[in-house]
C-alpha cells in the first residue's frame, strides 16, 4: 500500500474510523474524474486532460478503499492499471464490440440472461463501485445508472417460474451488491419461492474493491435464503487484504462458497508468477480459484488483452507445479453466443484405441495404456513407461552382473 496516496487520500476525504467501515460512505466518495484523482495519483495537467477526454465515452470510479491499496510511485500498479482510464481505451475504440458475447440475442424478458439449459443470469443493475477498464459490460456505462424496476424483475422471475430447466439462478450486474440488502432479500425471497431454483449465485466484485459491504445483515441473508454461492473476481494479489479476507471468512460462516473468477490481463497478471501467487493467496483465504477467462473481446478494452497462447502458457506453468487446487479452468468465452470454452495446453502427443502417448508437466513422455471399452475385444499388451523400462533395463544388466550366489 502506498503511504503517500493513502495520506492524501484521507487528506482529502477526511473519513472518520466509521465512515471508513461504512461501505455507503465510501460509495458516496467515489473517486469519478481525472481532475479529483489528480489530487491523490500525482499526474501531469495534459495527462489529466487526456483522461478527462476518455472519460467521456468511459467514465471512471474507484473507491477509495481501492485506490488506497495503490503503491507509491509505480505507473504499472496492478491496482492503478484496473481502475484509471487510458488514452488507449479511446484510441482502440474500433477494435472488438460493444456485446461481444451477444448476450441481448439470449434475453427472453429484460434484464434475463438465459443462454445454458440449466441456468440463467439476472442482470439487475449496471452500477459497480469500480469501473474496471477491462469489464465486458462497458456498454451499459454510457446509458447511466440504472437498477432494475420491481415490475422488470417479477416479469424475470416469472420467467424463471415458467421454465423448469432453470436450476441456477446467477444475480448479477454491474454488481447486484449496490442494491441494499432490504432489495436483495426481497429477490431471493421471490427466486427461493421456485421450487426448482436449487442454487443461487451472486456475481459481484465487492469482497475486492470494497469488502465493507459483506456486512452482518448480508451475510444473515444469505444463510436464510441458501444454498447461495458467490463468485467473485480478485485479479492479482495485492487485491488480498485483511479486510478482503475478513469480508471471505465472514461469507464462508455463513455457508456461503466463495469461488473467484480472474481475467487475464496484459501486464497486471499476465505471468505465472503473478498467477501462482495470487493462487496461492486465494486458497489461503479459502476462495477457489475457479476460472481464468481470457479478456473478451470489448470495445475499449483491446490494450488489455493477451495473446491467447499467454493463458496456455500461464497454466503450463500452474498445472503441476503447484496443487489442482490452485489452478483455475482457462476459458475463452466466444463471440457470437457460442458460450465458454475450456483451453489447456496440450498433453496428449498421440493415441489410438490401445494406448496414449502423454507427457506430463515436466515434459517427460508416458505411454498410458487404454482400456478396451468393448469386452469381445482383446486387452492390449500392458504398456511400459519409457521411463519405467529405462528403470527395469538397467535393473536387468545390475542382476546379470551380479555373482551367483553359493
Ligand atoms: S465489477 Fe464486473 S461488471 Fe462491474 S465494472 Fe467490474 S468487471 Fe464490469
Amino acid at each position: 500500500m502506498g503511504e503517500l496516496i493513502r495520506e492524501r487520500l484521507l487528506d482529502l476525504l477526511r473519513p472518520t474510523p466509521d465512515d471508513w467501515a461504512d461501505w455507503k460512505w465510501h460509495f458516496r466518495h467515489r473517486i469519478t474524474s481525472a481532475s479529483a484523482l489528480a489530487r491523490i495519483v500525482p499526474m501531469e495537467a495534459d495527462v489529466v486532460r487526456r483522461l478527462e477526454a476518455v472519460t467521456v465515452k468511459f467514465p471512471m470510479s474507484i473507491t477509495p478503499y481501492y485506490l488506497g491499496l495503490v503503491r507509491d510511485g509505480d505507473p504499472d500498479d496492478p491496482i492503478l492499471l484496473q481502475s484509471i482510464p487510458d488514452v488507449r481505451e479511446a484510441e482502440l475504440a474500433d477494435v472488438g464490440a460493444d456485446d461481444p458475447l451477444d448476450e441481448a440475442a439470449d434475453s427472453p424478458v429484460p434484464g434475463l440472461v438465459h443462454r445454458y439449459p440449466d441456468r440463467a443470469l439476472l442482470v439487475v443493475t449496471d452500477i459497480c463501485p469500480l469501473l474496471c477498464r477491462h469489464c465486458t459490460r462497458k456498454r451499459e456505462w454510457e446509458s447511466g445508472n440504472w437498477v432494475r424496476r420491481p415490475s422488470e424483475i417479477a416479469a424475470a422471475v416469472a420467467y424463471i417460474r415458467a421454465t423448469p430447466a432453470i436450476r441456477d439462478v446467477i444475480i448479477s450486474g454491474g454488481d447486484p451488491l449496490t442494491l441494499d440488502n432490504g432489495r436483495l432479500a426481497d429477490i431471493l425471497g421471490h427466486l427461493r419461492a421456485i421450487p426448482h431454483v436449487e442454487i443461487i449465485r451472486f456475481g459481484t466484485r465487492f469482497p475486492v474493491v470494497l469488502p465493507q459491504r459483506i456486512d452482518a445483515e448480508f451475510c444473515r441473508i444469505c444463510d436464510r435464503y441458501g444454498p447461495i454461492w458467490l463468485n467473485t473476481h480478485f485479479n492479482h494479489p495485492d487485491e488480498i487484504t485483511p479486510e478482503a479476507e475478513r469480508a471471505v471468512r465472514d461469507l464462508l460462516r455463513a455457508g456461503v462458497p466463495v469461488n473467484n473468477q480472474a481475467v487475464l490481463l496484459r501486464g497486471i497478471n499476465d505471468t505465472v508468477d503473478v498467477q501462482k501467487r495470487l493462487s496461492h493467496a486465494l486458497l489461503r483465504i479459502r476462495v477457489r480459484p475457479y476460472y481464468l477467462y481470457h479478456a473478451d473481446e470489448v470495445r475499449g478494452t483491446e490494450h488489455l488483452r493477451t495473446p491467447v497462447e499467454r493463458g496456455l502458457e500461464i497454466l503450463a506453468g500452474l498445472r503441476g507445479h503447484t496443487s489442482g487446487l490452485g489452478v483455475p479452468t482457462f476459458v475463452i468465452d466466444v463471440p457470437g453466443g457460442g458460450g465458454k470454452i475450456p483451453l489447456q495446453p496440450n498433453y496428449v502427443v498421440s493415441w489410438n484405441d490401445d494406448a496414449l502417448l502423454v507427457r506430463n508437466y515436466e515434459g517427460l513422455t508416458f505411454t498410458y495404456r487404454n482400456p478396451a471399452g468393448d469386452a469381445a475385444r482383446e486387452p492390449a499388451a500392458p504398456a511400459i513407461r519409457p521411463d519405467a523400462s529405462a528403470r527395469l533395463e538397467r535393473r536387468r544388466q545390475r542382476s546379470d552382473a551380479a555373482p551367483t550366489p553359493p
